[in-house]
């Protein structure tokens, strides 16, 4: 049975997330959040698959020029600067968009952004495309936080 209460409910309200009534986000192709500074891409097994199948590419190749081990987990590797090593430069997009990793495709929608309006915020200085462009609901944006442990 469905409940019959509305979201203006005021004690279904104080339940609710911050951000009940959805967010922008529409990636500026900026390129931020693939370069810069050191960080991790976790990978799994599945999704290096989906990566060779795309690139033309055995498993064994991805893994070699394109991941590293980092702790128990494997994570894309970078190069030097910082840049993932799926970044195309010249055009300032990802390689492999259509199969990349669950991080990058739940980004900026990762429950340690959404933790508070400050934190949100915080997204917002590093990702021009945060709170900007399409309309994302509570319920997609729950469904991409649910994706990956961020
Ligand atoms: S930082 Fe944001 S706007 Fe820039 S490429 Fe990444 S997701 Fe897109």
């Amino acid at each position: 049975m469905r409940m019959n209460k509305t979201p203006s409910d005021p004690e279904l309200e104080s339940q609710s997330p911050w951000y009940h009534e959805g967010l922008r986000f529409e990636c500026t192709q900026c390129g931020n959040c693939c370069t810069g500074d050191p960080g991790v891409v976790w990978v799994t097994d599945e999704e290096i698959a989906n990566i060779a199948r795309h690139m033309g590419k055995t498993m064994g190749e991805v893994r070699l020029f394109h991941t590293r081990l980092y702790g128990q987990r494997v994570s894309l590797k970078e190069f030097a600067n910082g840049d993932c090593t799926f970044f195309d430069s010249q055009t300032r997009g990802c390689t492999i968009y259509p199969v990349r990793p669950a991080q990058c495709r739940t980004w900026p929608f990762w429950n340690s952004n959404l933790e508070s309006p400050g934190t949100w915020e915080e997204v917002k200085k590093i990702c021009p495309g945060t709170g900007h462009g399409d309309f994302i609901s509570l319920d997609e944006i729950q469904r991409r936080a649910a994706e990956v442990e961020m």
